[in-house]
């Protein structure tokens, strides 16, 4: 899966110095929301669930320190994109050094000026948005909001390791629009796109639990990872998403298949094996793709071969 968005503007001071979280929390009040932790391990914890944008972490605490704290947090999917700022009281080239080393992106100093403080807190909050903003843009399809196909070849390569060492089904349905080049010859490519944006709005609402992912594979072609699902539940799948972009009932007047937008769906299940590839599991989710069309559209095909 893409990296989680860290939450704009929400900062985590991790302190084991009730006074020093007290003054830092009045700094920096007006700057975001602020959340607290009085040790390295309930930092880390809260850090795993809320994503903060910035975190400041004190180096000295019992217990977990600040430079174990922050090379954690940096070895952890969920908590790599939060940016760190290290505070301590030691001055000098080898506590910066090291604060950089454990992936810190700032160093302050004790005792505080407040105004250095602030600025460099909102520097970094500023540098996030932007990250956020330019990753956003990195993984997503800028007409429908689903993610693009650069990033769900990426995630295919992540969850198809992953079910290999789970040993466990890993599922593609390959969406495809019924007579699309017909309804952008019969409408316009304007309300083509409004199709596309559409059809995509509905088959992402059929995508609900975790780790599942939409992405739009090519013009007017869609694809959906879907972990664990074996082929029982892969069909079940499939109609749904053609049942809820019939429900759409946009209107089709140039499709042989019916007088609305319909989609046909190949979906394909397999358990990794080791010599098994993620081009096989797209061949054999575009086989039944085709063999969706070739019955008559508007409906989903489960491929039958391993
Ligand atoms: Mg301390």
């Amino acid at each position: 899966m893409p990296e989680p968005d860290a939450e704009p503007n929400l900062i985590l001071i991790i302190d084991d110095s009730a006074d020093t979280i007290r003054l830092l929390s009045g700094m920096l009040k007006d700057q975001g929301q602020i959340l607290f932790a009085t040790s390295g391990e309930m930092g880390i914890q809260l850090a795993q669930s809320r994503q903060p944008a910035l975190i400041l972490l004190d180096v000295e605490m019992t217990g977990m320190n600040g430079y174990e704290v922050c090379t954690a947090l940096k070895a952890d999917a969920a908590t790599k994109e939060c940016a760190v700022i290290i505070i301590t009281a030691h001055t000098g080239m080898d506590s910066e050094i090291r604060a950089l080393e454990a992936g810190a992106v700032d160093f302050i100093t004790k005792p505080f000026n407040p105004p250095v403080v602030r600025a460099r807190v909102q520097t970094h909050l500023r540098l996030q948005q932007h990250t956020a903003m330019m990753r956003q843009l990195a993984n997503r399809d800028g007409l429908t909001g689903l993610y693009n196909r650069r990033c769900f070849d990426e995630s295919l390569a992540q969850e198809f390791e992953r079910h290999r060492r789970q040993h466990s089904p890993l599922a593609l349905a390959l969406i495809d629009i019924d007579h699309f080049k017909a309804y952008n010859d019969h409408y316009g490519h304007p309300q083509g796109d409004v199709c596309l944006q559409r059809v995509a709005t509905a088959i992402d609402t059929v995508a609900r639990r975790p780790g599942e992912l939409v992405a739009r594979y090519g013009g007017e072609e869609f694809v959906i990872i879907l972990p664990h699902s074996d082929t029982h539940g892969a069909r079940k799948y499939g109609e749904r998403l053609c049942e809820v972009v019939r429900n759409l009932q946009l209107a089709h007047q140039a499709s042989e298949t019916a007088d609305q937008v319909t989609i046909s769906v190949g979906v394909a299940s397999l358990v990794p094996s080791v010599e098994s590839t993620t081009l096989q599991l797209i061949a054999l989710a575009d086989q039944a793709l085709y063999q969706a069309k070739a019955a008559g559209r508007n409906r989903a095909i489960v491929s039958t071969r391993p």
